[in-house]
């Protein structure tokens, strides 16, 4: 037994699947998980000392690399002053401001400490502001475990094969209508049916949480303009996408104005932080200077904002935005020409720092029913092939790749090296 299957042994009689989020538990791929001991740069070391390249960075928010020298003197700068407070700070405004200046819908910014708090909240806003009780979501998007998002959601859900979850009364998942992503005319109707009763429509401007689905051309548009029709509010979710698939957001990268955008991840650099801002008349409707009603404890931590802040200082220094994207094409090209070579069937999606592959003969994969038409068998041999080559993918079908500023082009090509290795054996297989 090495360490990680010790301590994933010793983990299951303690933390249900030995895990504190499903995916990590290698579901999807089978197998122990590796229990990771350190980071750095494009790297993660597990318990026993074997070095990864990694690809999943957090699940995306390491798009500086690991451990980045400015966000952590900052958290360590930040810490010797206290770990919390329950009051404002300064540096909640100074992150505010960042946020505001990037993303440029976002006229006011409420921070929280996760993804699912950011979507959850953003929700609650839209029927509050529109007196409305339904949401349209799309069918594989994952926006966080809150009980109106789990239903025909992505990521864990999807990987578990269990994408709407017990435990979410139906009267409650009623509300929650869902459409076909990429599917304009799938949102057409379902307006037509409930044209007074939808507050908002919520989507990842690239699905992430199904592996990567970009939108089609004009679709995001298509949306807001159907939104517009029937006076609801288009949340647009750039958990995943934000500061990543352009530095102002997949929003800026298709030129799509949301009312609503969800943050996460990224604006704590690694700390646990998540935030929804948007229209100064949409955000003023939340307490306290509206009725619906907002809060926590933790939310603007000093340390998280501090942290969010050196990550998104650095990230917006000249040539990062282009350089993450270069690596991204370098990676994705560069696996689908050695898929090619080896006569195997293939598909890759690549925006910005973001990059999915799929095992499938269909020409492109761009929505949920062709995700589900793909070899999920033999993305299972290729990830343990790779992993075995001490390349750390996102231990599911249903998940996207995430590149890092710190992915020299030499830790790209020793991925393509394990590529090739782990296509010839499949091939032999
Ligand atoms: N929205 C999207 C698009 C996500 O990808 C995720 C998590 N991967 C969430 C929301 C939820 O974020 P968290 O896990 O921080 O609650």
């Amino acid at each position: 037994m090495n360490h990680s299957e010790n301590f994933f042994s010793q983990a299951q009689k303690v933390i249900p699947g030995g895990v504190n989020s499903p995916v990590r538990a290698f579901n999807g791929v089978g197998g122990t998980p590796v229990f990771i001991d350190r980071a750095e740069g494009a790297y993660i070391f597990d318990a026993d000392g074997k070095q990864y390249i990694d690809y999943v960075g957090s699940w995306g928010p390491m798009i500086l690399g690991h451990n980045h020298p400015a966000i952590l003197s900052a958290v360590l700068k930040t810490a010797e002053k206290g770990l919390s407070f329950g009051a404002p700070t300064p540096l909640e405004i100074d992150l505010a401001e960042l946020v505001c200046q990037l993303v440029p819908s976002i006229e006011m910014v409420r921070m929280v400490s996760s993804g699912t708090e950011a979507t959850m909240s953003a929700i609650r806003l839209t029927r509050g502001y529109t007196k409305r009780d339904k949401i349209i979501k799309f069918e594989g998007c994952y926006h966080g475990h809150s009980d109106s998002l789990l239903v025909k959601a992505g990521s864990g859900a999807l990987t578990l094969g269990q994408p709407s979850s017990p435990g979410v009364p139906a009267d409650f998942a009623k509300h929650t209508l869902t459409c076909e992503y990429n599917n304009i005319e799938s949102v057409k109707q379902t307006f037509e049916q409930y044209p007074d009763d939808i507050a908002c429509v919520i989507i990842e401007p690239v699905a992430g949480n199904m592996n990567c689905i970009p939108p089609k051309a004009g679709f995001l548009q298509q949306l807001r303009e159907l939104c517009d029709q029937y006076g609801a509010l288009l949340i647009i979710d750039e958990v995943m996408t934000g500061f990543r698939v352009a530095l102002g957001g997949a929003q800026q990268y298709y030129g799509v104005t949301p009312d609503l955008t969800t943050l996460g991840k990224v604006i704590g650099g690694g700390m646990p932080v998540g935030a929804f801002g948007g229209k100064k008349e949409i955000m003023q409707y939340i307490a306290p200077t509206g009725p619906v009603y907002q809060a926590g404890t933790l939310s603007g931590n000093p340390i998280a904002m501090a942290a969010g802040l050196a990550c998104l200082t650095e990230l917006k220094k000249a040539g990062n935005e282009q350089r993450l994207a270069e690596q991204t094409e370098k990676l994705a090209l560069g696996l689908k020409a050695l898929a090619d070579k080896h006569g195997i069937p293939f598909v890759v999606n690549y925006v910005g720092g973001m990059f999915g592959i799929f095992f499938t003969d269909q020409p492109e994969v761009s929505s949920y029913q062709q995700v589900m038409k793909c070899d999920a068998e033999k993305f299972k041999q290729f990830f343990h092939k790779m992993l075995e080559q001490g390349v750390y993918l996102a231990p599911s079908a249903y998940e996207a790749g995430f590149m890092s500023l710190a992915h020299s082009d030499e830790d790209i090509e020793r991925t393509l090296q394990a590529a090739d290795k782990a296509f010839a054996e499949m091939k032999t297989a």
